[in-house]
């Protein structure tokens, strides 16, 4: 199952972005942090640093803040048409495209992803919610509206409303999907005319830092965009509390989001979440059970089960239970674990040391409570953060690894008999952000799709993402939507004008 490490070459201008000393981008400079220190960012595959990252603090969230809140009120960024505004968005996203292998090497590196899926579907999607979002810019559009007021009898009035940016929004990201996630957090924001301090994770800060390099080359003016790397517990938290910053949008856990949530309340910023996920993928009988099997595997396994929307939870029709298990298991024993730039693996290593302790913890805390692996259960080597795709049976509703989110390679597989109690077991969790059901009974599938808790259904598919399509989640999975035209409304306010005539 496992490879042996054969790490291909990157390429040199990707070597040699990687070796330079990293600065953070405020105001339109690449400067060091306040305090002169840096922390390092390291290779999955192997363990070893391979950068050093100035490290943002507190004063480096103040000085990002100042800067964002001046390009707000004084710089060009305001008075550019909604025209310009999207061109430069565009320009963005073509920047990427034309810098797609670099980004992918750097991605793969970083996180420890196949270089072959940052390819095909990290970088590809981020540039293409740059254009979507580019597309919005000149469509942000308010109503007029008919009033009627009683108590001024004859009167009239013209009433419309203006939506209007937030201001200065702060925006903190995870490792999963590092530059998908800063597209998805900086399209909407500089479509809708915000100004931005971003803070990557700490994993993974190398591409959002070349990102700013194409923002800067693509003409924003300086400090609408400002990436500060940096610690979640030091620049994520004074960026979440800052009183000058009126918007945070976080993605990550449930736990963090909550704390975000404490620091946000003392200027009231807006915010919004996208948190975890224990998501359930639903497979009946009735189906082609070679596409369930193959659509299952991959709802769990793609990314390394490093997905907020992972098919974590399957739920199977008692009867095909041990066939789509089997196949399941097969699929998962046949993944080839190995470093990302192998080109001949299917799953990397996960994102760090931390990751590999916790996926680990929630594997022996399995075991010990009974539950048994068909497939996988172990670490990989000794060397980087490798874990077996991981098939889990005799698990019962109440075991961690059945309610909380592992966010590794290992799902549960459970069996149903009834659909009204499979409903309610799908639902039985904290969470609700997407929900997978493969069946060829259209109209079972749209009935179960309607009693699912989740912010995503996929029927008969898994992992369908779309600039478009808007992304998020039910319970504590989150508030409020990522993409589509939905995610602008969080990065707007309705002014309501009324004037006498
Ligand atoms: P996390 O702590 O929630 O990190 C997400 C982001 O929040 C990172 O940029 C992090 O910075 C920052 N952060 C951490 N503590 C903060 C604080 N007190 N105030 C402000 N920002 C803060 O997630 P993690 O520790 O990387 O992963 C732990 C678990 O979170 C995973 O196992 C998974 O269950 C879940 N997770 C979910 C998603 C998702 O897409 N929903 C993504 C990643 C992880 P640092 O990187 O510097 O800590
Ligand atoms: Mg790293």
């Amino acid at each position: 199952m496992a490879t042996a490490l054969k790490i291909v070459p990157p390429e040199a201008r990707v070597t040699s972005f990687v070796s330079r000393k990293h600065k953070m981008l405020i105001n339109g400079k690449w400067v060091d942090s306040a305090s002169g220190k840096t922390f390092p960012t390291y290779n999955p595959a192997t363990g070893e640093v391979m950068a050093q990252i100035a490290e943002g603090d507190r004063e480096d969230i103040n000085r990002a803040v100042t800067a964002a809140r001046n390009a707000f009120e004084n710089g060009p960024w305001r008075k550019l048409t909604a025209s310009d505004r999207g061109r430069l968005i565009w320009k963005l996203g073509d920047l990427l495209e034309e810098n797609l292998e670099e980004f992918a090497e750097l991605e793969s590196l970083d996180n420890g992803k196949p270089l072959t899926v940052a390819r095909a579907a990290d970088v590809p999607l981020a540039a293409d919610l740059f254009r979507y979002m580019a597309g919005w810019t000149t469509k942000i559009e308010g109503n007029t509206i008919p009033i009627s007021v009683p108590y001024t009898p004859g009167a009239r009035y013209l009433a419309y409303t203006l939506r209007e940016p937030v201001g200065v929004v702060g925006q903190i990201i995870p490792w999963n999907f590092p530059l998908l996630m800063a597209a998805w957090k900086l399209g909407p924001a500089l479509a809708t005319g915000n100004t931005v301090v971003l803070k990557p994770a700490e994993q993974t800060p190398l591409t959002a830092l070349r990102l700013g390099e194409l923002i800067q080359q693509a003409g924003f003016p300086d400090g609408v965009v400002n990436i500060v790397p940096g610690y979640g517990e030091t620049a994520g938290a004074a960026l979440a509390a800052h009183p000058d910053v009126d918007k945070i949008a976080f993605t990550g856990s449930t736990e963090v989001g909550k704390l975000i949530l404490q620091a946000a309340a003392g200027n009231l910023k807006k915010v919004s979440l996208e948190l975890g996920g224990k998501s359930p993928n639903i497979v009946f009988a009735d189906v082609d059970l070679d596409t369930a099997i193959a659509g299952s595997a991959s709802a769990i396994f793609f990314n390394h089960g490093q997905c907020c929307c992972a098919g974590s939870r399957l739920f199977v029709e008692k009867k095909v239970f041990d066939k789509v298990v089997d196949g399941v298991a097969e699929r998962a024993s046949q993944i080839k674990v190995g470093a990302g730039f192998d080109p001949n693996i299917d799953m990397g290593p996960l994102v760090s040391k931390e990751q590999l302790d916790r996926v680990c913890g929630y594997l022996e805390s399995g075991f010990s409570e009974g539950a048994k692996a068909v497939a996988g259960g172990h670490r990989v080597g000794d060397r980087g953060y490798f874990v077996e795709p991981t098939v889990l049976v005799n698990t019962n509703p109440d075991m961690k690894v059945v309610q909380e989110e592992i966010f590794g390679p290992v799902v549960t597989a459970i069996p149903f008999e009834d659909a009204s109690e499979l409903v309610r077991q799908a639902n039985d969790s904290e969470y609700g952000l997407a929900a997978g059901i493969w069946t060829r009974d259209i109209q079972k599938a749209n009935r179960l799709a309607a009693d699912l808790r989740a912010g995503t259904v996929w029927i008969n598919c898994y992992n369908i993402f779309d600039a478009a399509l808007p992304f998020g989640g039910y319970k504590q999975s989150g508030w409020g939507r990522e993409m589509g035209h939905e995610v602008l409304e969080q990065y707007t306010e309705v002014k309501a004008v009324c004037s006498a005539m």
